[in-house]
């Protein structure tokens, strides 16, 4: 890309974001405490249904000292409905530690930011650039995905460039002035045009720039090499651990009684399998076992 390129491809973006950006709770603030929420709300969770959730959430617990005093249970019961409630663990985790600061204050680069529990290299340079206006890129899958289409043409749809390397053409792309901006205009466009599956080049304002545009291999079906989730009686067990937590937080239960409440015709090997679950998220920190009864720890 040639220095007139990356210009042109800065000023189309920031346009087209201009009309086409979408208006979330989490861009009207720059309280970082609102800004690490919605980015721990947002890892696995659509943004439509985080959207709800924050605004939920935020009436619940206003600030990080809230969090910090509230028990674990508390933090769990308001994270329900999200599921991968270890997110919640490490987040009152977090809390707690920045609310025993003096004064406090959460930290402002993405090297401090990163020695937060949970906090890793993306969410600690998106805290930095939309809580603290850092020129930093911010680079998830469909940042890699629009930098990889951009930089060359695709062998199939899922051939995107070596993870430090979009880095680097992320930093370059970058507008020193407008990061902010720039770096939620590429989500946006992720998100709602440049997709995985189905780019939608005609309506792209970066098409003129991009090599992969209107590529017929964009549209040719990924090869699938994920693992699949574990499941138990056809569902997968991560809504099984969220219905168990549910039931949890109405108070103490046992195994056979939690079993019962999954199915009616609960078997000794549904009950077998709902302890080894109930084992793992002892282990985990979420429940606590106290002789045959489990609870929300
Ligand atoms: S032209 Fe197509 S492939 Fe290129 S960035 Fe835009 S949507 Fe993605």
């Amino acid at each position: 890309m040639t220095p007139s390129d990356i210009r042109d491809i800065r000023r189309s973006l920031l346009r087209w974001y201009a009309v086409h950006r979408r208006p979330f709770p989490w861009r009207r603030t720059r309280d970082p405490y609102r800004i690490l929420l919605s980015e721990t709300m947002l890892q696995q969770t659509q943004a439509s249904r985080a959207a709800e959730h924050f605004r939920r959430w935020l009436r619940r617990f206003p600030t990080v000292a809230h969090v910090a005093r509230a028990p674990q249970s508390d933090v769990l019961r308001a994270w329900s409905g999200l599921g991968y409630n270890s997110r919640a663990l490490r987040f009152h985790a977090l809390a707690r530690i920045v609310a025993s600061r003096r004064p406090v204050r959460f930290p402002s680069t993405p090297e401090a930011l990163r020695e937060l529990p949970g906090v890793g290299r993306y969410t600690a340079h998106a805290v930095a650039c939309f809580a603290f206006g850092a020129a930093v890129p911010v680079v998830d899958v469909n940042v890699r995905r629009i930098v990889s289409r951009l930089t060359r043409r695709p062998d199939r749809t899922g051939a995107y460039v070596p993870e430090e390397e979009a880095w680097r053409i992320a930093e370059r792309l970058l507008p020193p002035r407008r990061a902010y901006d720039w770096n939620q205009a590429l989500m946006d466009l992720g998100a709602t045009v440049c997709n995985a599956r189905r780019p939608r080049c005609g309506a792209c304002p970066l098409a003129r720039r991009c090599p992969s545009a209107f590529s017929p291999r964009l549209a040719e079906p990924v090869k699938r090499t994920a693992k699949r989730e574990p499941m138990w009686r056809g569902v997968p067990r991560r809504l099984h651990r969220g219905r168990l937590l549910t039931f949890l937080h109405g108070g103490p239960a046992s195994a056979p009684q939690l079993a019962a409440g999954l199915w009616n015709d609960a078997a000794q090997k549904d009950v077998e399998w709902v302890e080894g679950l109930l084992g793992r998220m002892c282990a985990e920190g979420l429940l606590r076992k106290e002789r045959t009864l489990y609870r929300v720890a």
